[in-house]
């Protein structure tokens, strides 16, 4: 009976690699170092991704401002 449940226990305090979904141990967020890294990169590439999507939404609505203000000058 309490053999079986430290069993229980163990199953439910232990986390999963958040690359790869293997099962880890609770105080590790991956199972190796290549998970690690690679999740790393994953997070810097969508960071950049967002980042340049706001560079082009600024751009657009500066291409934007100066039209109006351009068409503003010639009327
Ligand atoms: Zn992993």
């Amino acid at each position: 009976m309490s053999r079986k449940k430290s069993v229980k226990l163990k199953i439910v305090d232990h986390r999963h690699c958040m690359t790869c979904g293997r099962a880890i141990p609770p105080d590790k967020k991956f199972c190796s170092e290549e998970c690690r890294m690679k999740y790393e990169e994953a997070r810097m590439r969508e960071r950049r991704m967002r980042k340049m999507l706001w560079i082009i939404y600024a751009v657009m609505i500066g291409a934007l401002l100066v039209m109006i203000m351009l068409r503003a000058m010639i009327h």
